[in-house]
C-alpha cells in the first residue's frame, strides 16, 4: 500500500482478517498458538514456516499494528514494544556492543538520559552529549568506536529543531547509525527515514494512542538492521500486549485528524501567547519568530502540538499561572486530547543542577503546554493567571 496517502495508510494498512471476516481489527487475547501437527510445530520453531508460536514472539493484533506503523513511517520493519522506554532499551541493546559509543543530543527525554547514563553505561557503552542544533558538535564528538547518534526533534521543552538530513550525513560519514525519537511529530508530521535516519523510535503512549490510556512503543528501520532488536525483545520480553496494540490501531485511524487539530490549536495558542504582556518569550517551531522556523517547516508539516513560553516574574509567576488553571491538567504527560501544563524546572528537569538547567535554557519562568483538542478559546481563558 506504499502509494497511498498517510491518512489512508493510518486506516487501512496492516489489517489482516481472520476466518470470521470482521471489519475492524480483532484483539487476539491468547498467550500461545496451536499447531496442526508435530511437523508443523517443528517447522515453526526452526523458522522454516512463518506463523505464530507464542505471544512474546508475535501476536496477530500486534503484527497488524507493526505493519500499519511501518507503512506510515515508510519503514521495512517495525518492532512493537511495551513502552517507549522499552523501545529505546531494545534499540540500544540490539544494535550496540560493550565498548561502543553514543553521541546524543543534550535535550533528550529524562528517562532516556537515565538509561544512557545509569543503565547501559554499566555494560560499557558511553554517551557524549552535544547541542541538538550545532551539527559541528556532532562531528567533533565522534570517536573511532561511535556506533549510534540519537536525537529527538523538536526537543522538549524548548522545541529546538535538529537538522536530521545534516546529522544523518555526519553519521553516515562516520559509519554510525542515526536513531530519531519521533514521538513529538509522529509520521504524520515528520518521516525521519526519508530524511536519512536509520532508525525511528516511538513512544506510542503519546500521540499514537492520543487519549492518554495505554503505554507502548516501537522501533522501525530496515529488517536486517533490526534483527538484533527483535531478538533482544523476543528473548527478554518487553513486548507490546495485544490489548494495547488494539488501542493503538484505533488511535492510528484518527492520527492525521488529531495531529492537524493539535497543530492548529498550538499555532493559535502560541500566536496569542506572543501578544500577552506578561509573556517574555514563546517557543514554537510554527511561529516565524522561532529561530529555526525555516528548517522546521522544511522538515515537519506543521509546528506540532507542544508550546513552551517564559513568563515574566520567574517561578512564582509561572506557578501562579499553573495554579490558576481550572481546566488544564497539571501533568507532565503529552499527546493527549486534554491539554496539559507543566513547570519543567521543578518537575521533568528538577533533578539536574540549576547550572545545567540554565545552560539548557530552562528558566524558572518556563511553562510547557501540550496543547489538546479543547476549543483554543477555552484554553486561553484557563491561562487567566497570565493577567495577574
Ligand atoms: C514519553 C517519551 C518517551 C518514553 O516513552 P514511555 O512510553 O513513557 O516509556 C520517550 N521519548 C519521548 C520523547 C517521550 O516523550
Amino acid at each position: 500500500m506504499t502509494d497511498f496517502q498517510p491518512e489512508t495508510l493510518a486506516i487501512r494498512a496492516g489489517t489482516a482478517r481472520s476466518q470470521f471476516g470482521e471489519h475492524s481489527e480483532a484483539m487476539f487475547l491468547t498467550s500461545s498458538f496451536v499447531f496442526e501437527s508435530a511437523a508443523q510445530a517443528a517447522a515453526r520453531f526452526i523458522g522454516e514456516e512463518p506463523g505464530n508460536i507464542y505471544a512474546r514472539f508475535t501476536n496477530p493484533t500486534v503484527t497488524m499494528f507493526e505493519q500499519r506503523l511501518a507503512a506510515l513511517e515508510g519503514a521495512e520493519f517495525c518492532v512493537a514494544t511495551a513502552s517507549g522506554m522499552a523501545a529505546i532499551l531494545s534499540c540500544v541493546m540490539g544494535v550496540l556492543q560493550a565498548g561502543d559509543h553514543i553521541v546524543a543530543s543534550q535535550s533528550l527525554f529524562g528517562s532516556t538520559v537515565n538509561l544512557f547514563n545509569n543503565v547501559i553505561k554499566k555494560f560499557g557503552v558511553e554517551t557524549t552529549y552535544v547541542s541538538a542544533t550545532d551539527v559541528a558538535q556532532w562531528q567533533a564528538a565522534v570517536h573511532p568506536n561511535t556506533k549510534l547518534f540519537f536525537l529527538e526533534t523538536p526537543s522538549n521543552p524548548l522545541t529546538e529543531i535538529s537538522d536530521v538530513r545534516a546529522i544523518a550525513a555526519v553519521a553516515k560519514s562516520c559509519g554510525a547509525l542515526l536513531a530519531v525519537d519521533n514521538c513529538f511529530c509522529t509520521p504524520i508530521l515528520q518521516r525521519p527515514l526519508e530524511l536519512g535516519a536509520d532508525i525511528v523510535i516511538h513512544s506510542a503512549t503519546k500521540y499514537i494512542d492520543g487519549q492518554g490510556r495505554v503505554l507502548g512503543g516501537a522501533v522501525l528501520g530496515n529488517k536486517k538492521l533490526l534483527e538484533g532488536v527483535y531478538g533482544f525483545l523476543r528473548t527478554t520480553g518487553p513486548t507490546m500486549s495485544a490489548f494495547n496494540a488494539w488501542v493503538f490501531l484505533k488511535g492510528l485511524e484518527t492520527l492525521k485528524l488529531r495531529m492537524d487539530a493539535h497543530s492548529a490549536n498550538a499555532l493559535a495558542l502560541a500566536t496569542w501567547l506572543e501578544q500577552q504582556p506578561n509573556v517574555e518569550r514563546v517557543f514554537y517551531p510554527g511561529l516565524p519568530s522561532h529561530p529555526q522556523h525555516a528548517l522546521a517547516m522544511r522538515q515537519q508539516k506543521t509546528g506540532g502540538g507542544i508550546v513552551s513560553f517564559e513568563v515574566k516574574g520567574g517561578k512564582a509567576a509561572a506557578w501562579r499561572v499553573i495554579d490558576n488553571t481550572k481546566m488544564l491538567s497539571i501533568t507532565a504527560n503529552l499527546g493527549d486530547t486534554r491539554t496539559t501544563i507543566t513547570h519543567p524546572a521543578t518537575t521533568t528537569h528538577a533533578r539536574i543542577t540549576p547550572q545545567a538547567r540554565a545552560a539548557a535554557g530552562i528558566s524558572d519562568g518556563l511553562i510547557r503546554i501540550a496543547v489538546g483538542l479543547e476549543a483554543v478559546e477555552d484554553i486561553q481563558k484557563d491561562l487567566r493567571g497570565l493577567g495577574m
